[in-house]
């Protein structure tokens, strides 16, 4: 076979493969490959890498996509010199994913406006750009299409988009109070990923001994903490809101809270 018909068959071939990338880069690979005096091996690693690379970063922009983050916050753009009680050397171990892969939940508590959900989002989207499925929900928004979804018979569908994924970043659990259905969907979603050992990124404003206000009864909060907690490490974050206290310093908010 000619050289030519060769060339013309691997691009077919790349083209019916549906390596795109490979396909694109023929040409420029083919050339370096001449000019470096590569041997075939070496070219037909570039081409791959080439493909293989494209496909990952298509992965992680749909997993973006699908993660319905709405605000992504970055780990970097967190401000660790703030006077928050959260060290930067325990976020930055956590950045490892090392929770991920050991099936560990990781459980932001504190005050509203400390960081938690920025944080959380931050890890989320590691692990998004490390070629994880994440999936971001509220806790409100989830109690809200489980109800919809109910009343259509199509929980489980819910249920799924909930369990699915490598990783779950549950936001803002303890502002509303459960009744006993949402708290026993709750309560299904953390037994079923903590079955699989898929963890679960939680933020709440309740310490673990309010918990119980949040759910109708003790046995449930304690069956649902039990196993949140079970393999897990919890980050406690006090301290005063990160948006008043650079109000308070630019001279916005004279007085400190007294509530703080
Ligand atoms: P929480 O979830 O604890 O209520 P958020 O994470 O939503 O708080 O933070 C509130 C706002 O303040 C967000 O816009 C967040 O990006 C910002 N913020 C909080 N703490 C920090 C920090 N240490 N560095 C940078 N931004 C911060
Ligand atoms: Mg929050």
């Amino acid at each position: 076979m000619s050289t030519a018909v060769c060339y013309e068959r691997t691009r077919e071939h790349l083209e019916a493969l549906g390596l795109l990338e490979a396909l694109a880069s023929l040409d420029s690979v083919l050339e370096e490959g001449q000019k470096q005096e590569r041997v075939t091996v070496e070219i037909l690693d570039d081409l791959l890498t080439r493909e293989r690379a494209a496909r990952f970063e298509r992965r992680v922009a749909t997993n973006l996509k699908l993660s319905g983050i709405a605000h992504p916050k970055r780990l970097e753009d967190f401000d660790f010199d703030a006077e928050v009680d959260v060290t930067q050397q325990l976020i930055q171990e956590l950045a490892t994913l090392r929770f991920l892969h050991h099936g560990e939940n990781v459980l932001f508590l504190g005050p509203p406006g400390v960081g938690k959900s920025h944080l959380a989002t931050g890890l989320a989207l590691k692990a998004i750009e490390h070629g994880h499925r994440v999936y971001s929900i509220t806790l409100h928004e989830m109690v809200e299409r489980s109800r919809t979804a109910r009343e259509r018979n199509r929980l489980h569908v819910v249920a799924n988009t909930l369990t699915r994924p490598d990783l779950l970043l549950l936001d803002e659990v303890g502002y509303l109070p459960l009744d006993r259905t949402d708290a026993t969907f709750l309560f299904e979603v953390i037994s079923r990923r903590y079955e699989a050992q898929k963890p679960i990124l939680l933020t709440s404003n309740k310490s673990y001994g309010s918990w119980s206000d949040i759910f109708p009864d003790e046995v449930l909060a304690t069956a649902l903490l039990d196993r949140l907690l079970h393999h897990s490490t919890t980050v406690n974050i006090r301290g005063e809101s990160y948006r008043l206290r650079h109000r308070r310093q630019a001279g916005l908010t004279p007085q400190k809270p007294s509530a703080e």
